[in-house]
């Protein structure tokens, strides 16, 4: 397939767009994000990488980070992790405590913040150098050392971390968090804090469309079956609230960012990034939807 001028042809179609969404502004160092950037990388499971625009300009990943360290535990725990964390769309905010309480602190998901504490929390039982951990696992699947956390981020979403701190605290109240909450929150800004491109992204989540075996360097990162349960994941908590419209439009399980980021995947064939960091009502870019939804529309391939 010609992914190339597929992605060249969406780029121009989409650039008129630009202003419609509104960059991320509850932590400082998002909201002084230029808005102007819009890039998009494809990575296929036979090895291309395809980009255009701004597809090598480092960003926040913000929230796609709990892919990353949800794999990690999973890879440890197994199915033992079910106990911690369930697996259902919340169908409330990426930050919300409404459910804590009457579900006794196990979070709905691993991809609202509240799960992606408890996954940060065994992880740092799993690992004596956590945030060394995390980068490691993410260069190594990306297939580059030159991944790093921003740290001017890292430092500016820690000191606005309220609620992050009071959902730790409320989660260790049911017994859920085992860590120090103000260390957990720590690793936890880091991880989404890490800077990538979206080349860089594309390439590390290629395995997910390649029934877990990174192509770059053989190595089996998740079995079949682990890669297939990340996938529904995914699909179905992976955008927030916005989970359903997101798989009704577009039809790919993914993950978003509110800096700006998606990357999502169609096993057997490929994985996608975009980067725009105005974001719509639900936190997700808004040109990046858009252009997800024209790559399935345009290509007619998805996973429906
Ligand atoms: N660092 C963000 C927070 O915890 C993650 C938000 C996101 O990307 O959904 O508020």
């Amino acid at each position: 397939m010609d992914y190339q001028n597929v992605i060249e042809k969406i780029y121009r179609e989409v650039q008129p767009l630009f202003g419609r969404g509104k960059v991320a502004d509850y932590i400082p160092a998002l909201a002084n994000v230029n808005p102007r950037q819009y890039g998009i990388a494809v990575a296929t499971v036979d090895g291309r990488l395809i980009g255009v625009g701004d597809y090598r300009t480092k960003f926040s990943i913000q929230s796609i980070s709990k892919v990353f360290t949800l794999v990690m535990v999973l890879r440890h725990m197994g199915s033992a992790l079910w106990q911690y964390v369930g697996r259902e769309p919340s169908g409330t905010a990426f930050n919300s405590l409404v459910q804590l309480e009457t579900e006794q602190g196990v979070p709905r998901n691993p991809f609202i913040n509240a799960g992606a504490l408890v996954i940060t929390d065994k992880l740092m039982h799993l690992y004596p150098h956590p945030k060394e951990a995390i980068l490691a696992f993410v260069r190594a699947a990306a297939g580059t050392p030159d991944i790093d956390f921003d740290t001017v981020v890292a430092r500016s979403e820690q000191e606005h971390a309220s609620r992050n701190l009071a959902l730790g605290h409320f989660m260790k109240s049911f017994g859920n968090i085992e860590s120090d909450v103000d260390a957990l929150i720590d690793v936890y800004c880091h991880q989404c804090g890490i800077a990538m491109t979206c080349e860089e992204l594309a390439r590390s989540f290629v395995f997910l469309a390649n029934r877990g075996l990174n192509p770059y360097n053989n190595e089996q990162i998740l079995s079949i079956s682990r890669s297939k349960r990340l996938n529904a994941l995914m699909l179905t908590c992976g955008f927030y609230d916005e989970s359903g419209d997101f798989a009704f439009r577009v039809g790919m399980p993914g993950k978003s960012g509110v800096g700006g980021g998606i990357v999502a995947v169609i096993p057997g064939r490929l994985s996608i990034a975009v980067f725009s960091p105005e974001l719509d009502p639900h936190g997700n870019s808004y040109m990046g939807i858009e252009t997800l939804e024209r790559f399935t529309t345009d290509l007619g391939v998805s996973i429906f």
